[in-house]
């Protein structure tokens, strides 16, 4: 997962790419909130309780296994894909926009994962061998300066911090931030996309719930607080040479196969949409030619090459299980054990 607000923009930029279907570029563009949901898609689940992820990413803890986020990432992601065309073509109660706004976001979340990942996967994997710690936090730390650093050098200015950045992470029309709730039709939708590719879906009320904590995640990064620390970090050319630019990798060598991507697989799924064949040999055809493996641990095919990992430091750490000194025995199990 590269850092949310990474992926929200990806997706906004499907709009903007000559080389995509005009239609789908349209789509995007006239329909904001679903191609956000589209390119936020396989991350939702990470968002299942925001206030125990923030205490845990403070603590340098490793992220919460979220078990939905992994079947779409590793269990055949692209049957999961395929489905997910599918159930935009197919669900009832979705505008044609609306549709493809949905599949242009969830495409550009696969193009991206595809082609950033090798690079944080070997980020968080140096400054675990080399400073200690959990894989999982370096790998955050990792996708957060990326998203920081392609901002800032893009667009001019970092989105996190800013207040129209919390627009962003509404991704459905009926929102609250105090209940769980979402459109109907958005809902069949959801379960459509995922019991085509795995056999069940995640309920409404568990869902809905992602995407409320989604725009509590909104709120903590849109404030002055949040743009106070991107303004600090900024600076630190360290962190650019670690995470984005140095003698050993470039991101921009990456990012342009991130669009290469973008552009192949939009007008891929859009095919598919169009053709609405659905049949197994069509899918067949479509998991091949996306060639979606694996968003976590991509093949990174094509990618240009990273250096050896270096070797872990090994350091005297903590017993992980400390038994008491004396069993400790409650006193009515003491009374049943001298009877
Ligand atoms: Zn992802």
């Amino acid at each position: 997962m590269p850092a949310p607000q990474f992926h929200l923009t990806f997706g906004e930029q499907v709009a903007h790419h000559t080389e995509i279907a005009p239609e789908v570029r349209r789509a995007v563009a006239n329909e904001p909130v679903y191609t956000h949901l589209g390119s936020i898609f396989h991350d939702l689940p990470y968002y299942g309780n925001m206030v125990a992820e923030a205490v845990r990413y403070f603590a340098r803890r490793p992220a919460i296994d979220a078990p939905w986020a992994y079947r779409m990432h590793c269990i055949r992601p692209d049957r999961f894909v395929a489905s997910f065309v599918r159930a935009a073509r197919l669900v009832p109660g979705l505008t044609h926009d609306e549709r493809l706004a949905l599949v242009g976001g969830l495409l550009s979340h696969c193009a991206l994962d595809l082609t950033l990942h090798p690079l944080v996967n070997y980020c968080a994997r140096r400054d675990t061998a080399t400073y200690g710690g959990f894989e999982s936090f370096h790998h955050r730390i990792t996708e957060k300066y990326h998203a920081l650093f392609f901002h800032l050098e893009r667009f001019g200015e970092d989105v996190i911090g800013q207040p129209e950045f919390y627009q962003k992470t509404r991704v459905v029309k009926r929102t609250s931030l105090a209940r769980a709730n979402a459109e109907p039709q958005i809902i069949a939708f959801m379960q459509e996309a995922y019991r085509g590719a795995y056999g069940n879906a995640p309920s409404g009320k568990l869902w809905s719930g992602w995407v409320r904590s989604f725009r509590h995640f909104g709120l903590m990064v849109g404030n002055k607080l949040a743009a106070a620390n991107s303004k600090k970090k900024r600076k630190d050319d360290r962190l650019l040479e670690r995470y984005h630019r140095c003698g050993e990798f470039d991101f921009d060598a990456f990012f342009v196969h991130s669009e290469r991507r973008l552009v192949e697989l939009v007008n891929l799924a859009w095919r598919y949409f169009e053709a609405a064949d659905f049949s197994a040999e069509a899918e067949d055809r479509f998991c091949l030619e996306a060639h979606i493996d694996n968003l976590a641990e991509p093949d990174g095919l094509g990618l240009p090459p990273l250096p050896e990992l270096p070797a872990i430091v090994t350091r005297p750490r903590r017993k992980i299980i400390r038994l008491p000194r004396r069993p400790h025995l409650d006193p009515a199990d003491q009374h049943a054990a001298s009877a």
